[in-house]
């Protein structure tokens, strides 16, 4: 969705083999000081200057080993792409729709024995159903989130913080990447229109995979390059098995910081909830400039004395509106589905490969490896 072309939007995401991390993340976009002028993104132009989704992940990853990892991306990879996956050490690729210009790269992976697995494609109305149910499962999570939010006792607190951050809660994030395009305005209508709804809507998203109902995610983004730099849930530690008691849990926050991918220099943090307050000493020590949140539950004096005293800016974010959030997502989808040319052939009309399984959404808990992700077997 980030991805400021405004025909082709392709994500990809790298993720470890056994812990199933997010290593990396990328999506279509100009390196930096190539305006993102309608010229620029224009079919004539925009090839020779447009790095892919892939290469960026690749590129991008900062000290993460992409060893046996595996990439998930929503087009398959073209040629350079394919290279470049293979030679940082993805194993095996999911995709959700595939070009029939891409043979060549699928001859590529076969050769280096990568596996490919085409996302539960070919039935009529799949892409329709993946849609559906990603923004139910997004619904039911920004539900928990501002659920918490009703019979809270920091709601007194809340409402004088959102009195005194008026202005930076009216104000979007400085955006760095806005050259070529007049400032304040942007130029597609594909993006959220703001980032920090974009960024939260992000932390929501990531609060899907965690294993209890009270759903929680936070993500983290360089406060420079707004450079996504980790994104996490609330669950269990790792090596913890079955559903222990609450205690032992770990919040998205905490997770956030500490499964950083990326290494940024300070940080913005989204979260669906404020942090509890033993966990502001660690958001601040982490170089945490500014921490935006939808839920309150937890706040308390002594959390926002601290936060202020270390300089970090709080600022309470109204939930995103659940009808415009719906729209971006079948927007995205639509893109994926409709991209039927003479090269192209699209989601829907793609033959149902034997053997590929549905892709679970809904977060499993797993005690290791990959079971419970869809393969070929
Ligand atoms: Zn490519």
């Amino acid at each position: 969705m980030r991805s400021k072309d405004p025909k082709t939007q392709v994500g990809c995401v790298i993720v470890d083999s056994k812990t199933l991390k997010i290593l990396s993340i990328g999506y279509n976009g100009f390196p930096p000081g190539i305006s993102n002028s309608v010229k620029n993104w224009s079919d004539e132009e925009k090839n020779d200057l447009v790095a892919h989704a892939e290469q960026n992940a690749v590129l991008l990853k900062g000290g993460a080993s992409l060893e046996n990892a595996i990439a998930f991306v929503t087009l398959f990879p073209c040629e350079d792409c394919a290279k470049m996956l293979i030679q940082a050490g993805v194993r095996r690729v999911y995709y959700l729709s595939f070009r029939d210009k891409c043979r060549k790269s699928e001859e590529i992976f076969e050769a280096a024995k990568v596996e490919l697995l085409p996302v539960n494609r070919g039935d009529d109305g799949t892409l329709t159903m993946f849609q559906n149910r990603f923004i139910n499962m997004y619904k039911t999570t920004l539900q928990n989130v501002t659920n918490t939010k009703k019979d809270d006792s920091s709601r007194q607190l809340y409402d004088q913080l959102k009195e005194e951050t008026k202005d930076l809660r009216e104000m979007d994030i400085e955006d760095p990447w806005a050259r070529g395009i007049e400032p304040g305005k942007r130029s597609d209508e594909i993006l959220f229109k703001q980032w920090k709804d974009y960024f939260l809507f992000l932390a929501v998203v990531a609060g899907i995979r965690s294993s209890r109902d009270a759903k929680e995610g936070a993500l983290l983004v360089d406060s420079k390059t707004l450079k996504m730099c980790s994104l996490s849930y609330q669950g269990y530690p790792r090596g913890v098995e079955g559903a222990p008691d609450d205690a032992m849990m770990v919040s998205a926050i905490m997770n956030v910081l500490s499964l950083r991918f990326y290494e940024g220099n300070k940080f913005y943090a989204f979260c669906t909830n404020f942090p509890k307050e033993g966990e502001v000493k660690i958001l601040a020590q982490a170089k945490v400039v500014c921490l935006y949140f939808i839920s309150p539950t937890n706040m308390t004096t002594r959390a926002l004395t601290i936060l202020k005293a270390a300089g970090v800016k709080t600022v309470p974010i109204d939930p995103l509106n659940e009808k415009e959030v719906e729209k971006e997502i079948e927007n995205t989808f639509k893109g994926l589905a409709d991209k039927e040319d003479k090269n192209t052939t699209s989601f829907k009309n793609w033959p149902r490969i034997q053997g590929t399984s549905p892709y679970e959404l809904e977060p499993k808990r797993r005690n290791s490896g990959l079971e419970g992700v869809a393969t070929k077997s």
